[in-house]
């Protein structure tokens, strides 16, 4: 028999945590939060399993990494259900998250032991040579909107190069971090990877223990700036993959189209629950009648044709309207969507709203719900310099038919990664640093591997041998 809560369908404290699906508001379960002596535990534990794991062999850290995909991949369809069942996603968008954690984890198990240090040109009779070593103990701390493919990134690039890991999995979906943990553990000696179940209080326990050596968090940027406090106190090293708030930038000479199809992407895909998801979009005057129609048309059918799931929880649904509430009190109008609608669960509509400014919440605030807010400009000097004036800077996206303005996006934005022509996509191999209140380090990509490790240089002469 299932059980239905009216409200706060997520609910964390001290003692337990409360899960509801976000579809329909029925429980899916109440988990404990781990104490302070579990954590203080997972933290000794994973440090005593730190030494002869840093010392096993790379190509055999690999292979466990590789093990661990494999059972990864055979879980899929369990752990898609899970997810979707604790955050809403989409099914296939759920499944495809595992599988780019698997993706993730296999490209991790081929660099590691591939990622090496160099030896140095120096007295031809000495040897000098610098080698990364892992760091120790790493906190990795993460969230809910993709949790197996972030999860797997941050575990398997710290794994493979020798490091222990405790996990804290966001208390939004702690089903799918406990069992994600359960699935890939067995893979390597035991303690090297441990995960902690429980909200904030257990993610701050964790980050403040002084077995810790490193914190990689991804989440929001509040957070991320407490995280960064208190490992000032403690000396663990910190790589924070945060909040966005990218930019659109619609150019002259665009078929409006085509690109209210990549503004309806980028702002609706995922609900809109994406580090870059398209949160402000400044459109020329030349095209913007004809896009903000086809804008508006696309909204109609994302939320008509099931594509769009609901919002996490009532708790975001709740600020996602506040700020578009605010934003419609400062004047933006609301062409399409922004009404709550009757039923349970937490669906919010594709929503359209244009005139927005910069001091208004929807364009000064990660969003983080299916709204496209628009504001038109002149010249695409105007859009650059209000595109670039921003706290944030994880991403931003040009639609341009003109080369010199593509050159220009590249060069004047101040974020870690811009994209010409496309909302989403990329090669891979790439790895990029957010600016700003976004965060710091590199959270992805070949990179990471750096960030998991210390660099030592070592320079070895020649002794005088008595005689
Ligand atoms: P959040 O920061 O609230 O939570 C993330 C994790 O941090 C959770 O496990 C949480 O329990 C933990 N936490 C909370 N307070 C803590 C504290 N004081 N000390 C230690 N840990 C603590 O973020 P969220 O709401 O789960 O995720 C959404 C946010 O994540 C958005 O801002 C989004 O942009 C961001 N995000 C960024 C990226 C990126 O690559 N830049 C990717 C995905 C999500």
């Amino acid at each position: 028999m299932t059980e239905t809560l009216a409200r706060a369908p997520h609910a964390a404290d001290d003692t337990r945590i409360t899960i509801c699906d976000p579809r329909s508001g029925e429980l899916v379960g109440t988990l404990t939060p781990a104490d302070a002596d579990t954590i203080d535990d997972a933290c000794e534990r994973a440090r005593s399993a730190f030494g002869s794991w840093s010392r096993t062999a790379p190509a055999a850290r690999g292979e466990a990494l590789a093990a661990a995909a494999s059972v990864l991949e055979d879980h899929a369809d369990e752990l898609a259900t899970l997810t979707q069942r604790e955050t809403g996603k989409p099914f296939d968008d759920a499944r495809g998250g595992v599988l780019a954690g698997v993706g993730t984890l296999r490209q991790y198990a081929e660099l590691g032991p591939l990622h090496q240090g160099s030896r140095l040109a120096g007295d031809p009779s000495a040897v000098d040579y610098s080698i990364p070593e892992p760091r120790g103990v790493v906190a990795v701390i993460t969230p809910w909107n993709d949790p197996v493919a972030i999860a797997c990134g941050l575990i398997g690039a710290a794994v493979v190069t020798g490091n222990a890991v405790v996990h804290k999995p966001s208390e939004r979906c702690p089903h799918v971090g406990e069992r994600l943990g359960e699935l890939l553990s067995p893979a390597f000696p035991p303690d090297v990877l441990r995960t902690l179940t429980g909200g904030g209080e257990t993610g701050a326990a964790l980050v403040s223990r002084p077995q810790v050596a490193m914190i990689a968090h991804v989440g929001s940027t509040a957070t991320g700036e407490r995280i960064a406090r208190a490992a000032a106190l403690t000396g663990a090293y910190v790589i924070r993959e945060n909040g966005g708030n990218d930019p659109l930038i619609v150019d002259a000479g665009v078929d409006p189209t085509w690109a209210a199809q990549q503004a309806a992407l980028g702002s609706f895909a995922n609900s809109g629950q994406i580090c870059t998801s398209v949160e402000r979009i400044y459109v020329h005057d030349d095209v913007a009648d004809a896009f903000v129609d086809a804008l508006c048309a696309e909204a109609r059918e994302w939320t008509s044709n099931g594509a769009l799931g609901p919002l996490v929880d009532e708790r975001m649904r709740d600020e996602v309207h506040r700020q578009l509430t605010e934003s419609v009190n400062l004047g933006a109008r609301v062409l399409v969507g922004g009404t709550i609608p009757e039923g349970p669960g937490s669906a919010y509509p594709a929503t359209v709203v244009v005139d927005c400014t910069a001091v208004m919440p929807v364009f000064s605030e990660e969003t983080f719900g299916p709204i496209a807010a628009v504001q038109r400009v002149t010249s695409f000097d105007d859009a650059i310099a209000a595109a670039s004036d921003d706290r944030y800077g994880l991403a931003a996206t040009v639609l341009t038919p003109s080369l010199e303005h593509a050159s220009r996006s590249a060069a004047e934005l101040p974020v870690g990664t811009v994209k010409v022509n496309a909302v989403f996509g990329g090669a891979p191999g790439g790895s990029a640093e957010p600016r700003g209140a976004s965060g710091s380090g590199f959270g992805f990509g070949p990179k990471l591997l750096d960030e998991m490790t210390r660099l030592k240089v070592v320079h070895m002469g020649t002794a005088e041998v008595a005689s």
